[in-house]
């Protein structure tokens, strides 16, 4: 008997025969990524990736590649009735200790001497019989004993862990992801990872509107996301100078706006050079003053690329819901001062003249134009 995870993931079986052994190759090299450090050997059947490996952890870094849709970690043994009926009494023994019901699923693919049906039959009487106090129930069980067979191997199992789904970071180009560490653009820079993008985060400190803690902040929340994808390098780019400019010799209610749109300008530069077809915040409409469609529209006409805001349609609630779910809500709501820039009264309906006017006073192309002294973090690191 061998320990072996199932791997099972979803659309990429829609695609077409070419697109699909791209999806797959990519898939398994993220695993591979996803796994680093630990000792496993995978295999690829149709439609499914195995990972042999006695490694508990493997189980919790597999459900979290983005394209993976459920894992469970198996038994394998070779498809005999009599191989599979002793891996299922040994699997049932442990979960059903203590008893409580059970159902027994089988599915088969391949030719075998016998149907799903009769080692459903085969294996709820064997397990009857070792584990006395257990009991059948069909319709609603404690726990189901899967077994899934598959040519000259047979897997048995208890339980399908949920994965990310969605599709492999890398299959869809890569965007480069404004990343304040506040609650919204995690799970923005998340929806576009387990949309199929390779995400190149950015951060702008913003220090001195900001403190310390906002760029520790920034660093944890980035690390967090890593874990979805461990390849990921954050940039963190000084930005308080450009921010005192606005502050200091600008409209102040035009602080935000002006803001925004430098932080644009910056980050479409960082995408020439490293092939990114897209901007990505975490702006949700009517959530803050700077976030009205007016507002967008006049901080979306400084980029060429396209700005994708994924959480655009959510509420607040959904929002933490999803950063809850993705492990950085915790963390975003560490105490930091993350701008303290912002004025009392931002304006919710720029007018693009006057941030025009505002900017070429400034003398915006000079001020962001120069090369910002960007670190780099990587996850590992
Ligand atoms: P968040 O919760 O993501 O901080 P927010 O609702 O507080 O967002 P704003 O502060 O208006 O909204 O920022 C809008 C978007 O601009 C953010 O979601 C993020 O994508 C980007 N952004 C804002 N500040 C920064 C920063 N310091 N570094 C990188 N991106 C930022
Ligand atoms: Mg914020």
């Amino acid at each position: 008997m061998a320990k072996t995870v199932i791997v099972r993931y979803g659309e990429l079986a829609l695609k077409s025969e070419r697109v699909r052994r791209r999806f797959e190759q990519r898939l398994v090299g993220n695993i591979r990524l996803a796994l680093r450090g630990l000792s496993y050997k995978i295999r690829k059947e149709r439609g499914r990736i195995f990972v042999d490996t006695r490694s508990a952890a493997a189980v919790a870094c597999l459900a979290k590649v983005p394209g993976v849709v459920s894992v469970s970690h198996a038994t394998r043994v070779e498809a005999t009735i009599g191989a599979i009926r002793r891996a299922a009494v040994k699997v049932a023994r442990r979960a059903l200790r203590g008893g409580g019901s059970f159902a027994v699923r089988a599915s088969r693919v391949g030719e075998h001497p016998f149907s799903s049906h009769e080692i459903n039959e085969v294996l709820g009487s064997a397990i009857l019989e070792a584990v006395p106090e257990s009991g059948v129930d069909l319709s609603n069980p404690d726990r189901t004993i899967f077994v899934e067979v598959r040519g000259g191997d047979a897997y048995v199992f208890t339980e399908k862990v949920l994965g990310v789904g969605g599709l492999p970071v890398g299959t869809q180009g890569n965007v480069v992801a404004l990343l304040s560490g506040g609650i919204d653009s995690p799970v923005a820079a998340y929806l576009m990872m387990k949309r199929g993008c390779l995400i190149v985060p950015i951060f702008f400190d913003n220090r001195p509107y900001a403190d310390e803690r906002a760029r520790r902040r920034a660093i944890s929340v980035f690390k967090e996301l890593a874990k979805f994808y461990p390849g990921l390098e954050l940039r963190v780019v000084p930005f308080g100078r450009i921010l005192r400019a606005f502050v200091e010799k600008a409209p102040r209610g035009l602080t935000c706006v002006l803001c925004k749109r430098a932080m644009l300008r910056v980050a479409e530069r960082v995408a020439g050079r490293v092939n990114a077809r897209a901007l990505v915040t975490g702006e949700s409409l009517g959530q803050v003053a700077s976030q009205t469609l007016v507002n967008l529209n006049v901080i979306d006409e400084v980029s060429k690329l396209p700005v994708l805001r994924p959480l655009i349609g959510m509420d607040k609630v959904e929002i933490e819901r999803a950063a809850r779910a993705i492990g950085t809500f915790e963390l975003s709501i560490k105490p930091a001062v993350g701008c303290s820039a912002v004025p009392r009264y931002p304006t919710t309906q720029a007018k693009k003249e006057e941030v025009l006017d505002a900017e070429s006073k400034l003398g915006i192309q000079a001020l962001v134009g120069e090369e910002l002294e960007e670190e780099l973090i990587r996850a590992g690191g």
